[in-house]
Order: C-alpha cells, then structure tokens, then sequence
C-alpha cells in the first residue's frame, strides 16, 4: 500500500519525538512491504520563525495533499506574551479546520509495566482500555454569539453552545464504526438533564444506533461520567461526546496511562478518493520547553500515534497491532525514558526509537517464521 503522509515535527520534543515516530514508521514500512511518500512541513513556532506565520499556505498545500499528517507538537517560550495569531497555538487550530478532522480519538489504555505509575489504585487501572471519541468542530468553542460586553456591574460574557443533527449524526456513527472493531459498546455522555442541545444529542445518537444493532449502546450524565471514570474505567469501551465535556473527560482519562508522554491521538476527519480516511495524529503532550533538545523525552506517545494512523487512516490493523505490541514489550523490558521511572539509567529518546525498531522486526519474522 501507497502511503503519503505528511509530517510537522513542530516546536521543542516534537522535533525529537517525530524523529522516532518516523524511523519507526520507516521501519514498520520497510517489514510490511509498504511504499512511503512522506514530505515535511512547518507548523507552530518554527513557522514563525521562518515564514512570519504559524500555518504556512505551503504546509496547508502539504496537508490537504497527503492522506494522513503526523504532528509532533507546537509551543515556544519566545512566543508566550505574542497576539493570539503570532502564537504557535494557533497552527493548531488552523490545521484542523483546514483538514475538516470533526472527531478527536484518544485511546486510553493501561500498561502493566506501568500500574504503579497511576494516581489510582492498580486493581481500579488494570485492563482499563478504552477510546474517548470528542466532537472537535461544534458546540461552545464555536457558538455565536459569543464576547464581552458592557462594563462595571453591566458586564457580561456570553458563549452559546450550538450544535446541527449532521454534526452529531456523523460523530456518531464514527464511534458506532469504530466499537464494532473493539467491544461493541458506546456510551454516550450528555447533561441531557439540563441542556436542550444534550437532548437532541441523545436522541440523534439513539436514532444512529438502530443501524448498528451488534453494537449495545448506553447513555450517562457528564458528571456521572468524570466520576466512574476513575471508580471503575473498565466499565468503558467508546466514550462518545461533545466538544466541551471531551476537552475535559479526556484530560481525566489521560491519568489512567501514567505519563502524558504515553498518550496519542488522532482527529479524524472525511474519507478521501484515495481510501485513506483524513487525519492529524500527534501525542497529546506539549512542546516540553524543560527537557527539549535533551533526548530524554518519551516518544511513545508519537509512536503510538503512528499505530493509530495505520489503524484509523490506512485500515493497516496488523501492522498496528504489532506497533502497539512492541510499546508494551518496550515498557515491560524497563528500557524507557525518566518520565517512567525505570529502575536502571533511563533510555535515551532516540534508544526507545530503536528498541521499538527492533521489536516489530522481530515480531515479523517470529510470524512469518524466518
Ligand atoms: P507539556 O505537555 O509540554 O509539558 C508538561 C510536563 O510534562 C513538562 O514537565 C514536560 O517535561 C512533561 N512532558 C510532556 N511530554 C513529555 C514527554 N513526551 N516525555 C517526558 N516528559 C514530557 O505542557 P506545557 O508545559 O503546559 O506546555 C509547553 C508548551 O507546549 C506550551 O507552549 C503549550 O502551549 C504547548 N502545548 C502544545 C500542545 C500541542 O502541540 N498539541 C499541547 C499542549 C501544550
């Protein structure tokens, strides 16, 4: 298979973690007998720096060109007092607008290796593994109206939480698609208690899951949510909601994994003429300013992002897979970076790379016998 993928390694660790995510994407490649087409963009504080502007029309031309794109991460301390759109940030926005990526995917799994690194107790984390799908494009962040007006005690701010059937009716189904390659079962979050847009999200999810009658489906309030989230998150398979109650279920789901330097995730948008279906991956982490240019940061969150690509872009199940194997083996053989704590000398960024390397070349011949 053709794969064409464009790659922003960004600002600070995002350099130094695509880098491994790209050796191994080579790799992985290389073992399964793919062709790569890969180019290579400006995003965020580099873009800046070299064009004036976070977005670059060039790295637009890029990325509507390719058929996924593999972001490492934006943000420099240089940038920290500019206007919002001299901001490194603001690459962010501009790309998944341009890419039109409506459904944001975080996976969040537990690793053995790695229980005694979540806040929560072991029993509560083990075989915790479930994918929070978040509308990306509607509700409150993009409302209007929106703004401040007025002054002394006439102030007020106002932001309007909007969202259309066919916003929600496609984010559903994405989940409903995605459940029936796991465990078969969505729960959808709404506030459907108190909000009018919540009801109509219940109702358009419950319309959606008549076509999709293998896979069991069930509703739970928000705040009901943000707290079995962490009582008992092997209840979930797909979390499926809207923009604002994702931002933050998201971010408490993230503690399951141990380190922020473990978390990808992917946006995910139409499907293309090519097959491929469009989507920005990247690590959920920052640019890291404290430990950038250092290899020591943990690339295992760009390089499970690459698994997800293959996964989620390219329907390239196997080789992902063997990807998200050889993370586990990794963790489980200790050589991993400071952020994990291993008992020995921490592993280098660039090590991990290579162990992850190694890892799926084995596999292969393992499988194939050689
Ligand atoms: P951060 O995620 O960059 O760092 C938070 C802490 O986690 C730091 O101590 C850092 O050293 C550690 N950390 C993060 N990733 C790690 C990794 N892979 N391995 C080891 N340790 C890791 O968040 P921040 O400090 O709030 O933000 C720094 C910059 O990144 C800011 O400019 C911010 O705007 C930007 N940012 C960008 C993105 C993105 O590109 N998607 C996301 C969040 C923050």
């Amino acid at each position: 298979m053709k794969l064409k993928i464009l790659i922003l390694p960004g600002d600070g660790i995002g350099v130094e973690v695509t880098r491994e995510a790209v050796k191994v994407l080579r790799q992985v490649s290389n073992v399964y007998g793919h062709e790569l087409d890969l180019s290579e963009g400006l995003l965020g504080g580099v873009a800046i720096q070299q064009t004036g502007t976070p977005f670059p029309d060039r790295t637009r031309e890029l990325a509507l060109a390719a058929d996924a794109t593999l972001l490492g991460a934006v943000g420099l301390p240089e940038f920290d007092n500019a206007p919002p759109e001299k901001r490194p940030e603001r690459g962010l926005l501009g790309i998944r607008k341009a890419l039109g990526v409506y459904a944001n995917l975080r996976p969040v799994r537990s690793y053995r290796a790695l229980l005694d690194s979540s806040p929560l107790k072991n029993h509560l984390v083990d075989g915790a593994d479930l994918v929070i799908v978040r509308e990306l494009t509607g509700g409150l962040y993009y409302g209007t109206p929106r703004g401040i007006s007025g002054s002394g005690a006439e102030e007020r701010a106002v932001n309007t939480m909007t969202y259309t059937r066919p916003e929600i009716d496609r984010v559903a189904h994405m989940a409903f698609q995605l459940a029936r390659g796991r465990r078969k079962h969505v729960t959808s979050v709404d506030k459907s208690n108190v909000l009018e847009n919540s009801q109509l999200w219940r109702r358009v999810v419950v319309e959606v899951a008549r076509d999709y009658p293998d896979v069991t489906l069930d509703h739970i309030l928000v705040d009901n949510c943000a707290m079995q989230l962490v009582l008992n998150p092997k209840r979930f398979d797909i979390v499926l909601t809207e923009n604002l109650f994702g931002d933050i279920l998201s971010d408490e789901g993230a503690v399951l994994a141990g380190s922020i330097g473990m978390l990808p995730s992917a946006s995910l948008g139409a499907q293309k003429s090519s097959g491929a279906r469009t989507g920005l991956y990247e690590p959920v982490h920052g640019s890291a300013p404290d430990i950038a240019g250092q290899n020591k940061a943990n690339p295992l969150g760009a390089i499970g992002s690459v698994a997800a690509m293959l996964e989620y872009s390219f329907g390239l199940i196997e080789e992902a897979r063997a990807l998200n194997a050889a993370i586990e083996k990794v963790l489980d053989s200790g050589r991993t970076t400071a952020d994990l704590k291993p008992h020995g000398k921490p592993a280098a960024t660039s090590e991990v790379g290579d162990a992850i390397c190694e890892l799926v070349t084995k596999a292969y011949a393992v499988a194939e016998g050689n």
